[in-house]
């Protein structure tokens, strides 16, 4: 989602032994569904488009499916073609920030790499599907917000103001 999933969209290079296994010789190709779950195994599982719940929700992203994958090291990511969820670390959040992980993913599907137009299309889509209040969206500024003052808590709040900005905006991005 926020810091390392940028450089999965980009290339699949960069997401630790999974592109050792995948990538071809001539360049990094991104997995399909089937191909990661074959690579990471255990516990990860597929669901269909149109067959993702979560906390009551069901939630859509087009025709993308999702992989559930607990061993994941960020609560979500996006590859052209799926999105994967942490369920394991998705379980320590609240369901608006849930709901906004799973909306920034599927934001990557049709907007690109982007992290503040995900955001945006995130935080639009809450509202107008009304999962979304201002309170929530002051959960997911916590959330993206580490306590501790360093550089990703300036790219935090940075975030945050852009995603308050869009979230009163009337016109969609
Ligand atoms: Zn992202």
């Amino acid at each position: 989602m926020s810091f390392g999933a940028l450089a999965r969209w980009i290339s699949a290079s960069l997401f630790f032994g999974l592109a050792a296994a995948l990538a071809t010789a001539a360049s990094a190709q991104t997995p399909t569904p089937e191909q990661y779950l074959a690579h990471v195994g255990g516990e990860a599982k597929l669901v269909p488009p149109g067959q993702l719940v979560i906390d009551g929700y069901r939630l859509y992203c087009g025709k993308r499916p999702t992989v559930l994958d607990p061993k994941l090291d960020d609560y979500g990511a996006a590859y052209p073609g799926f999105l994967i969820l942490n369920p394991r670390l998705l379980a320590r959040v609240s369901t608006p920030v849930k709901l906004w992980i799973h909306a920034h993913e599927c934001a990557h599907q049709f907007r690109g790499p982007d992290e503040e137009t995900a955001d945006c299309f995130a935080v639009q889509r809450g509202r107008r599907e009304g999962w979304l209040t201002p309170q929530g969206l002051e959960e997911v500024c916590a959330f993206i917000t580490p306590a501790k003052s360093t550089s990703m808590h300036l790219a935090g709040s940075h975030r945050c103001q852009a995603m308050r900005r869009c979230y009163a905006e009337q016109t969609v991005r």
